[in-house]
This record gives C-alpha cells, sequence and structure tokens, in this order.
C-alpha cells in the first residue's frame, strides 16, 4: 500500500509538502501545500497550466496534474517542517507522455520485463559565485591548477560541510568532496542507487546546493561552462545493469573478457547501444546553446577540458566519452550540469537497450590521449559542434524517438529550436566587434 502522507505528516512534523516536478528544460517545479490538504493532493494531484512551463502546451490545456510520489519523500534537512516530494504529471486521467518522470518510469518498466535493472550514480559538478553571477564566489581561488585545493575546499567548508551533513542525514551515503578542476568548482560524491532514486536525488541535490548556497549569500551554478577559460561543469554518469533482485550486477563477469575490462557480453552489448545513438542524444545530454562551449573546447587554463569531442570508449582513461574505470560498470561522461535528471537517466537506458536488442558491438577501445592523439582517430563519430546539429539529429534518430516517444520528441525538439532561434537572434559583442569595419 502506498505510503500515507497525511500520517507522515503528523508522525514526523511536517507542515508543508512540495509537490514538485521538473519540466522537458529540468527547470523544478512546484506548489507548496499546507499538509491539511495533502490527502486529497496525494490522490487527485495538484494543479497546474501546462503552458506556464517547459511543455509543449497551449493555454487552452486542461489542468496538469502532478501526483506525488510518496516513495520519494525527503524532508528538507535545513527546515524539517518542509517535505518535497516528486511527482508524476498526469492530465484528462492519463500519464503525460512527454514529461520526463513518467518517460523514465516507462523505460524501467519496460527494462524490468526483460529482468534488467540499471543502477547509476551521477556526478553533478558546480561553481559557486557572487549572486550577480559574474565572478567567483572565492576571489582567493586563483591557482592554474586548482584541482584537490585543500584551502580553496576548507574556505567554503560552510557550505561543503552543510550540504554533506544534510546527506548524511538523509541516508544517501555521501563518500567525499573535492574542488575540482576549476577554480571555484566543487563535486560531492554520493552512493549510486536505482535510476529512479538517482533522478530524485540529482533533482534534490540541484535544489539543496543552490538554496544552501543562497542561504550563505552566494550562488550555485551547473551551467555548463559558465567560464571560457576554466573547466565547465559535467554531469558523468556511472551505469550497471543488475537482475530484477538488484542483487546480482549482470555487467560484471567471473569469465576472461577478451578486451581485458572485465565488462560482460551485456555490458558490451549494451554500451555499443550508447556509442551507437551517443552523438543523436547530444541533444538531450548537452541541452543548452553553452554546453557546446564545453564540449569542443579548446584547452582551459588547467591544462584539459575533461569533456569529449568524439564518440569514444577506453579503459581507465578520462579523455574518452566513455571510461570504464573498473570491472563490472561503465562511466559516460558527455552530459553536462545542464542535463535533465530523469532525461539523462531515460536516454541512456534507451540507447543501452536498443544494443542489447539488436546486439550492437562497441568495437574495441582505445588506449590513447584522445587531447592529444584525437586527430589520429578514423571512423570516430564527431559530437555535434551546436545546439542546431544536435536537435536535428535527434530529430532523426529512431532509436530514441522509439524509446522517449514520439509526443515527448517532438516536444522537446520544437522548444529547444525556439531556444535555439531566440538565441541566433541575439546580437552580440562578438559580431559588432569583428563586423563593424567589413
Ligand atoms: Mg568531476
Amino acid at each position: 500500500m502506498a505510503k500515507d502522507l497525511e500520517k507522515i505528516a503528523k508522525d514526523r512534523g511536517i507542515k508543508y509538502f512540495l509537490v514538485s516536478w521538473v519540466d522537458l528544460f529540468g527547470v523544478l517545479r512546484a506548489k507548496l501545500v499546507p499538509a491539511r490538504a495533502i490527502k486529497g493532493m496525494q490522490k487527485n494531484g495538484a494543479g497546474f497550466a501546462g503552458f506556464a512551463a517547459w511543455l509543449d502546451m497551449t493555454p487552452a490545456h486542461p489542468d496538469l496534474f502532478g501526483v506525488p510520489d510518496p516513495d520519494s519523500l525527503i524532508q528538507l534537512p535545513w527546515k524539517p517542517e518542509i517535505g518535497w516530494v516528486a511527482s508524476d504529471l498526469w492530465m484528462g486521467g492519463k500519464e503525460v507522455e512527454a514529461s520526463p518522470r513518467v518517460a523514465l518510469k516507462r523505460q524501467l518498466a519496460k527494462a524490468m520485463k526483460k529482468g534488467y535493472r540499471m543502477k547509476t550514480g551521477v556526478e553533478c559538478e558546480f561553481h559557486l559565485i557572487t549572486p550577480d553571477g559574474n565572478q567567483l564566489a572565492d576571489s582567493a581561488d586563483t591557482q592554474s591548477k586548482p584541482c584537490y585545493d585543500q584551502q580553496a575546499l576548507m574556505r567554503q567548508f560552510p557550505i561543503i560541510g552543510q550540504i554533506c551533513d544534510a546527506m548524511l542525514e538523509l541516508g544517501w551515503n555521501p563518500y567525499q568532496n573535492d574542488h575540482e578542476d576549476a577554480n571555484g568548482q566543487f563535486e560531492m560524491n554520493w552512493d549510486y542507487d536505482d535510476a529512479l532514486k538517482t533522478a530524485d536525488k540529482h533533482v534534490f541535490f540541484k535544489f539543496m546546493a543552490r538554496t544552501i548556497a543562497e542561504n550563505n549569500g552566494m550562488r550555485a551554478t551547473f551551467m555548463p561552462k559558465p567560464f571560457s577559460h576554466l573547466t565547465g561543469n559535467g554531469c558523468h554518469a556511472h551505469v550497471s545493469i543488475w537482475d530484477k533482485t538488484g542483487k546480482k550486477n549482470l555487467f560484471a563477469t567471473s569469465k576472461k573478457d577478451k578486451r581485458g575490462l572485465g565488462l560482460s557480453p551485456l555490458a558490451y552489448q549494451f554500451l555499443g547501444g550508447i556509442m551507437h545513438s551517443a552523438h543523436d542524444l547530444a541533444a538531450i545530454f548537452n541541452p543548452t546553446v553553452n554546453s557546446y562551449k564545453r564540449i569542443n573546447a579548446p584547452r582551459t587554463q588547467s591544462g584539459a577540458t575533461w569533456s569529449p569531442n568524439a564518440v569514444t570508449y577506453g579503459g581507465n582513461n578520462r579523455t574518452h566519452m566513455v571510461r570504464i574505470p573498473e570491472e563490472g560498470r561503465f562511466e559516460l561522461r558527455l552530459m553536462d550540469g545542464a542535463v535533465n535528471p530523469y532525461l539523462l537517466q531515460a536516454s541512456i537506458l534507451a540507447a543501452g537497450l536498443d544494443g542489447v536488442e539488436n546486439n550492437r558491438d562497441p568495437g574495441d577501445p582505445l588506449d590513447i590521449n584522445m587531447y592529444e592523439e584525437g586527430h589520429k582517430v578514423k571512423n570516430a563519430k564527431m559530437l555535434p559542434s551546436n545546439l542546431l546539429d544536435a536537435l536535428r539529429q535527434l530529430d532523426k534518430n529512431k532509436v530514441i524517438r522509439a524509446g522517449l516517444g514520439d509526443e515527448l520528441i517532438d516536444a522537446y525538439v520544437k522548444l529547444k529550436m525556439n531556444d535555439w532561434n531566440s538565441y541566433s537572434a541575439h546580437l552580440s559583442d562578438w559580431e559588432r566587434d569583428n563586423t563593424l569595419d567589413c
């Protein structure tokens, strides 16, 4: 039986619920619902006007309802009288096909039918900046190789420590926090989990990091490339497929793996699906105009971009799009901080399942430094160089359409194309600087 949110509110002293959901652009929307009204909301959902968010709806559409998933409940560690719940979108008595969490649940159910359960972990990099968004919050964070800089890490302990305390309290099992490769950039890692749980935590982590930064007079940004000379914000995912019970990792193998990476045949098929569709998935994994300034970027101040520009994989080698750090899992390094947390998971699963169904071969791993020798690799597909190319590719990809559904892909491409057109219509300083004297 579903958990009774009204009873939980009484037991735990919750006065309000944030009934939340994420639209196609990854924006977190919510209604703040007093506990006295949560019983009705749990049954019928909280009402929204779909046109007001990034969904392909008009003002004439009927009410959209966010029906909370009580299993996703998180009591805000910094304000325990508020409970956060992820919701699924419904309209006219049916789940909304073009909504990200619903799309992920559909993929997970499809995988479960085949006996597969996807587990993932995500690495959400972010910058701490000033509230106006113009500068790094810490003006003393100036090393040219700032990765793991203890002094700069500890200057932000009031924020990093509070976020980590919150994750400890929530039982996420956080295990490390560090200063990343760009000045002002941080990463915090917690245990991997079932894909839906990881997606909900990913959404909540961004909300939590932003809130705790704001409460400390700063701003946390997950923008893919907030500063042109510094490493951008990636959102790498570690992926494995387990059996239905979640006890046996089907990507691990006890047999000899001829490629020597410790992956099962199923893992190579799944990876083959990722390699097959990755360049078409950039529009989802790298969803903003700014995303393409992170991938395909020139070398940064620290010496490397840490982001891929071609569809290649290797062993424990961070210069490839896919890294296999140890047996039984792989790390996909394409996604950036703007990725929609649910579409990230749904797309990986759709592409991977296609690889399994069609026995796709990822080819042999490459054991080279892609930053130095990438130009020597023949036949590797290159990632799109801007959002327009990426959207055109996604629009044509049959695998992802079949996985995520025409309704979702059509809505996504249409809205994102509007974004591209708005960007193109913008007259930039660069154009004036370079064209006034033409
Ligand atoms: Mg990192």
